[in-house]
């Protein structure tokens, strides 16, 4: 395993989770909640930053702001635990007001990048300790789809791999609706589907009476294959 690894707790993690599930079903105080919330993504975590690995001054953080999407808040697959110094540097630039109406990265707000970031390298902690169970790192289809909308995506666009993993790939694609208007400019039809990293388009040049016809080619395997249903 890598360094800074850790083995996972898996008890503890269940018992943490089934509090906060509890808290939900009960219709507790949203503080109450959230602090449930932040036990259990401390505990999954490992109390340990996911970042660096420190054990100090650990707390969890909302990799999507809970005043941004409400809907988030609670979800197991939107916390990370950060160490002070890495949760410093990922609210760094945050205004605290966000104009909903904005595009997200408008008002120097929402990062995609660090949320990008941090849905990857969360992705790869749960591989690597072999935690990837979507309940431990859930995010529903109502937050996918607003983070797809964000990117230009039809809600129903499919990604690949685990929920967090999905995240990831959506955020990852932040210049799709660029990308796209600089190939139709061009002539070139944009195909619906995402690139992934690692992939590439191909245009076919016209040919007889055929228009210009281009296609996307994925390289990209997912760190986590989900279960067939
Ligand atoms: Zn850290
Ligand atoms: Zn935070």
């Amino acid at each position: 395993m890598p360094q800074g690894t850790n083995i996972p707790d898996l008890g503890a993690i269940r018992a943490r989770l089934a509090r906060l599930q509890a808290a939900l079903a009960d219709g507790m105080s949203r503080k109450r909640c959230l602090r449930r919330w932040s036990d259990f993504i401390r505990e999954r975590d490992g109390h340990r930053c996911v970042d660096c690995h420190s054990r100090r001054s650990l707390s969890a953080h909302h990799i999507c702001r809970k005043s941004f999407l409400e809907a988030a808040q609670f979800l197991t697959g939107n916390g990370v635990t950060l160490c002070s110094a890495c949760h410093k540097e990922t609210h760094e630039g945050f205004n605290r007001c966000p104009d909903l109406s904005q595009p997200v990265d408008a008002q120097g707000g929402e990062k995609l990048q660090k949320m990008e970031r941090l849905y990857s390298i969360l992705t790869d902690d749960a591989v690597e300790r072999g935690l990837m169970h979507e309940e431990f790192y859930f995010l529903s289809d109502e937050v996918l789809a607003c983070f797809k909308q964000m990117q230009g995506y039809a809600p129903e666009t499919f990604f690949p791999g685990a929920r967090v993993e999905q995240a990831y790939l959506v955020l990852a694609e932040a210049e799709f609706s660029t990308r796209r208007a600089m190939l139709e400019a061009d002539d070139m039809p944009a195909p619906d589907r995402p690139l992934l990293p690692g992939g590439m388009y191909l245009v076919f040049a016209a040919q007889n009476d055929q228009p210009r016809e281009s296609i996307v080619i994925q390289n990209y395997v997912p760190r986590w294959k989900t279960e067939p249903r």
